[in-house]
């Protein structure tokens, strides 16, 4: 592959991201069957639906946050939502974290502001597990650097609402009816088990907010 060629393929791939981790390297909490349908065919789908939309409009050169920050209400907003939450999923995750919870300031907000790691992980669960119908249970922060929990629906995301996500639970069936059927409680139990804090403490470093002056999305 020349270098021309690679920086097409990299231009064209940018809002993919990488997967940090082998398909089944998450298993057995989500199977090489789940990662290669969910990344592979659905995140792909709300990629190629968002580049045909955008093509030769005003939003083809923008950052994803800032698509769903501007986009109205409908089809480009739904798929940029969705590739943003995906994202932030995908790469929140570690096959083998180095650590079971988060440290420093990210540690000391979520003690004050939840209580104990204990209680912020029973109220994430929980609203995951409560959601009625398709969407995301997001831990995130105000411009203050307030941490709470965000249930939202369908492609939502905390940007549309000012907050900024730090750890996204994905609640639509797909991301876990192959491997736990109707038991989305069980799953979303199972999912504390590789999230890579170090991550999650990357996002929450940065205290903006609104994307236009963030460089992380
Ligand atoms: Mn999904």
């Amino acid at each position: 592959m020349n270098c021309l060629t690679i920086l097409i393929v990299n231009i064209m791939s940018q809002l993919m991201p990488t997967l940090p981790y082998a398909t089944d390297a998450l298993e057995p909490v989500i199977s090489r069957e789940t990662i290669e349908c969910h990344y592979g065919k659905h995140l792909q789908t709300y990629v190629n639906n968002l580049e045909r939309l955008i093509k030769d409009t005003d939003m083809e050169g923008l950052s994803i946050g800032e698509i769903v920050e501007l986009a109205p209400e409908g089809p480009v907003f739904n798929n940029a939502g969705q590739v943003l939450n995906h994202q932030l999923y995908f790469l929140q995750f570690s096959p083998k974290p180095r650590r079971n919870e988060p440290e420093g300031e990210l540690k000391r907000r979520i003690l004050r502001d939840f209580g104990s790691m204990e209680l912020f992980k029973k109220r994430m669960t929980d609203a995951g597990t409560t959601l009625f119908g398709s969407g995301w249970v997001w831990l995130c922060s105000d411009r203050e650097g307030r941490l709470e929990i965000l249930s939202c629906h369908n492609g939502d995301n905390p940007l549309r609402h000012g907050k900024k996500p730090l750890l996204g639970f994905d609640v639509w069936e797909h991301a876990y009816y192959l491997d736990y059927q109707n038991r989305r409680a069980d799953h979303l139990t199972r999912l504390w088990d590789i999230i890579d804090w170090e991550e999650v403490e990357r996002r929450a470093a940065d205290k903006s907010i609104s994307v236009a002056d963030s460089a992380n999305y």
